[in-house]
């Protein structure tokens, strides 16, 4: 499991077990682990956000797009996305940073993006929102929405 804090994502090496913080402006560039120099896949699951300061850390300083998932536990349609998003993840792994915002526990973020319905999809780019989408759909549709997203 990959966690996020303010500075990047910390990721388990699958060779020692050392965590590993690989940070935000370097998320495009291989990675070695520190103590045994196992190379160190990107992330290639969503990450759930802790809180808001890695939240804003994430979309202003990543190296790579950031895709976030406005989602919350009681909604039925969230809980069917988490599976595609999750396929959309691995097959992008180092492409994107997929990361997963639970708006019952982090309503902040929520209200400063105006989020009026879940799911909802948003990609950041450069610090910026660049789209958004609601509703749940398959992860060819959600690839395909990143996608034209980011070639705009
Ligand atoms: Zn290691």
């Amino acid at each position: 499991m990959a966690d996020l804090d303010t500075k990047g994502v910390v990721v388990t090496c699958p060779s020692c077990g050392q965590r590993n913080r690989l940070a935000f402006p370097r998320l495009r560039s291989e990675t070695r682990c520190g103590k045994c120099k196992t190379s160190l896949a990107a992330s290639g699951e969503p990450i759930e956000t802790p809180d808001s300061a890695a939240f804003d850390a994430a979309v202003a300083s990543s190296g790579l797009p950031v895709v976030v998932d406005f989602w919350a536990p009681w909604c039925a349609p969230c809980r069917m996305v988490a599976p595609e998003l999750a396929k959309v993840a691995s097959r992008n792994a180092g492409r994107y940073l997929i990361l997963k915002v639970n708006t019952d526990a982090l309503p902040d973020i929520g209200d400063r993006f105006s989020i009026r319905s879940i799911p909802t999809m948003a990609v950041f780019s450069g610090g910026k929102e660049v789209g958004r989408t609601a509703g749940a759909r398959p992860a060819a549709e959600i690839e395909a929405f990143i996608e034209s997203t980011l070639r705009r």
